[in-house]
């Protein structure tokens, strides 16, 4: 049996200056305690050297899908490793969205991510016109068979499911829900790449200490995606012990 790797993953997006080490300092203390789960923070570029030392995974939150030249404010895999990253968080619904990354450009991000060295935690998601509709499903299909290249691994790669209309607004997909998508993503990864369904899989959206519990139980929950309850020790550190306790 595959034991897939529990991970709770910090998004900071572009929020947090030096100041804000000292929750990355409280965060990590609690990580360390807690050696059944990864605690992973995809911090500001800025940080990443500087939060160096503590214990805790870092990451980035996206990168170029070249090794390095002409591409003005982009940063590449190898800079990241430079800085102290071990994972690259690609195509966030935010990156789709502000950028207007395509999956064909998420799956080249990837591949640059693993030739650096790197994990790539891919993000796939339906927006609320797609949720409405009842397409949830087919989408995330699609945006497995475009954005995850094939050659992912449990070693590097994670993925995370974050329905776009539960990010940043406090809303979540009912918990069977969130079961059921899962074990239908896992289905569409084993299909789409060999041994993809012994990847692990996080849920992404809201997640929070009052709903960690209940998200982490779920049989095909491996983990969250975590923003606004990231970015303070007061709110993740109840979110990273929810995930050791499932
Ligand atoms: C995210 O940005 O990946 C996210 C899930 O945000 P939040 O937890 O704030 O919904």
């Amino acid at each position: 049996m595959t034991t897939r790797t529990r991970i709770a993953a910090g998004n900071w997006k572009m929020n947090g200056v030096a100041a804000d080490l000292a929750e990355v300092e409280a965060i990590a203390a609690t990580g360390a305690r807690t050696s059944e789960v990864v605690t992973l923070l995809c911090l500001p570029a800025t940080l990443i050297d500087r939060a160096r030392g503590y214990g805790v995974s870092l990451g980035g939150q996206t990168l170029h899908a070249a090794k390095s030249g002409a591409h003005t404010g982009d940063i590449s895999g190898q800079m990241l490793v430079d800085a102290g990253a071990t994972y690259v968080i690609v195509g966030h619904s935010e990156r789709r969205t502000d950028h207007g990354e395509s999956d064909a450009d998420i799956c080249a991000q990837a591949g640059a991510a693993w030739a650096a060295g790197l994990t790539a935690v891919i993000c796939i998601g339906e927006t609320e016109a797609q949720y409405r509709a009842g397409e949830t499903l087919d989408v995330l299909r699609g945006q497995i068979a475009g954005s995850v290249p094939q050659g992912a691994t449990p070693g590097n790669t994670v993925i995370a499911y974050e329905p776009v209309w539960a990010i940043g607004t406090g809303l979540t997909p009912e918990v069977p829900e969130i079961q059921s998508v899962h074990a239908e993503v896992r289905a569409a990864l084993g299909t789409h790449v060999g041994g993809g369904e012994n990847l692990s899989v996080l849920y992404g959206g809201s997640v929070k200490a009052a709903n960690a519990s209940e998200i982490f139980a779920l049989e095909d929950v491996d983990g969250g995606l975590v923003g606004g309850a990231s970015l303070k020790a007061a709110d993740f550190v109840p979110v990273i012990e929810a995930l050791a306790a499932s």
